[in-house]
């Protein structure tokens, strides 16, 4: 059993007498087994909340407990958690074996023969058994990636730390590698914290995602959940690509209102709003339909600017106005014939609406 907990951990820099905040009270448990992402836009705070429970950084305030015992003034080596580096960090001057037996030789008394044994197979296991007479130089970035990985695996931790280990590798091999890096994890079975400021690679790999924005956990969930019931306007933006639309609107009477459209409420989400008067509506690009006649209230006449082919999707951006800029995008099937100047009636359904409260950027609907 491994559970990692992070209780209200703070990290406060000292940058020539002035402080900064890089990690910000930031709670979360990673329960046995577990693959959780941690992810956010760059300078976020990941790399140093990671190298906290790494032991590679000293923590301000708050508790690491690994496995409900406190880890704070622990050193590295004694936290038994092994961590996977975006640069790989290989010794240059060892082969492929050396550099995955290296660290148990160092740190346990397993006999020669066992190590080999251990270190054979799980470079079988990633596919790199050929390779174990090599230096890393004679490798490409995918197998040296595999290297760092087998080095971890052998070491059989608590908790596996990766910071960023797939962005090196090119778009090809990094999905492929996402798809073996979860299913070696999985059959491992160990903890992982995983960072990434790449939205995609945390949807598809997290079983729940942890998103960070200035130092501040925003919402610890599965990947569905945050893409669905966004706890506010920034993990809203964040998450999805192309990103959700948003307007800043006002409440008047029954309908939001803005210099580019009146949206009418029903009653149910008016409860919801409760007092809040500005509020910011979002809508993600997939929710929004483009038909060609409008037929009730939630319907918006538009027009064309542009239309991106993605292959199986088109990105349509849309214009209230002829000849103006999109103000907003949708998704459509990339089967549809859709022409930019085209005049179209873009369907913004209720239910697939967000509503944010605009000075706070939280949730309401
Ligand atoms: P990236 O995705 O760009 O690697 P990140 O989310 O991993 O970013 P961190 O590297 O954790 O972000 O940095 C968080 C904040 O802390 C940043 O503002 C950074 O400048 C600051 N910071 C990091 N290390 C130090 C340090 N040793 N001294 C002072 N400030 C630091």
């Amino acid at each position: 059993m491994a559970e990692l907990t992070l209780d209200n951990v703070t990290k406060v820099f000292d940058d020539n007498g002035t402080d900064i905040v890089a990690v910000d009270g930031v709670s979360v448990d990673i329960d046995d087994g577990e693959f959780l992402v941690l992810v956010g836009p760059s300078g976020c705070g990941k790399s140093t909340t990671l190298r906290m429970i790494a032991g590679l950084e000293t923590v301000s305030s708050g508790e690491i407990r690994l496995d409900g015992e406190v880890v704070n003034a622990q050193p590295p080596r004694e936290r038994d958690i092994a961590m996977v580096f975006q640069s790989y960090a290989l010794y240059p001057h060892m082969t492929v074996k050396e550099n995955m037996s290296f660290g148990l030789e160092e740190s346990t008394d397993m006999p020669d023969s066992e190590i080999s044994s251990l270190v054979e197979e799980t470079a079988e296991m990633l596919g790199i058994g050929d390779l174990l007479g090599r230096k890393p130089g004679e490798l490409s970035g995918g197998q040296q990636q595999r290297v760092a990985l087998g080095r971890a695996i052998v070491r059989d931790p608590k908790v596996f730390l990766m910071d960023e280990p797939l962005s090196n590798l090119d778009a090809q091999l990094r999905s492929q590698m996402r798809t073996e890096l979860q299913r070696i994890q999985e059959n491992l079975g160990v903890s992982t914290v995983y960072v990434t400021h790449d939205q995609t690679e945390a949807m598809t790999m997290g079983d729940r995602i942890a998103i960070l924005n200035d130092g501040e956990l925003q919402q610890v969930a599965t990947p569905l959940e945050a893409y669905h019931e966004p706890t506010n306007q920034f993990v809203a933006k964040f998450i999805g690509e192309p990103s959700m639309n948003f307007f800043e609107m006002e409440m008047q009477g029954d309908r939001l209102t803005s210099d580019l459209f009146d949206y009418p409420l029903s009653e149910e989400t008016r409860e919801a709003l409760g007092d809040t008067t500005h509020v910011t509506f979002g809508i993600r690009p997939e929710d929004i339909e483009v038909v060609s006649e409008a037929a009730d209230d939630h319907d918006f006449e538009m027009v064309i600017d542009v239309v991106e082919p993605m292959g199986n999707e088109n990105n349509v951006y849309l214009s209230f106005e002829t000849g103006g800029d999109a103000d907003l995008v949708a998704t459509v099937d990339g089967m549809r014939s859709l022409d930019a100047g085209q005049p179209v009636v873009a369907r913004l359904p209720e239910p697939a609406i967000h509503l944010f409260d605009t000075q706070s950027g939280s949730a309401l609907k």
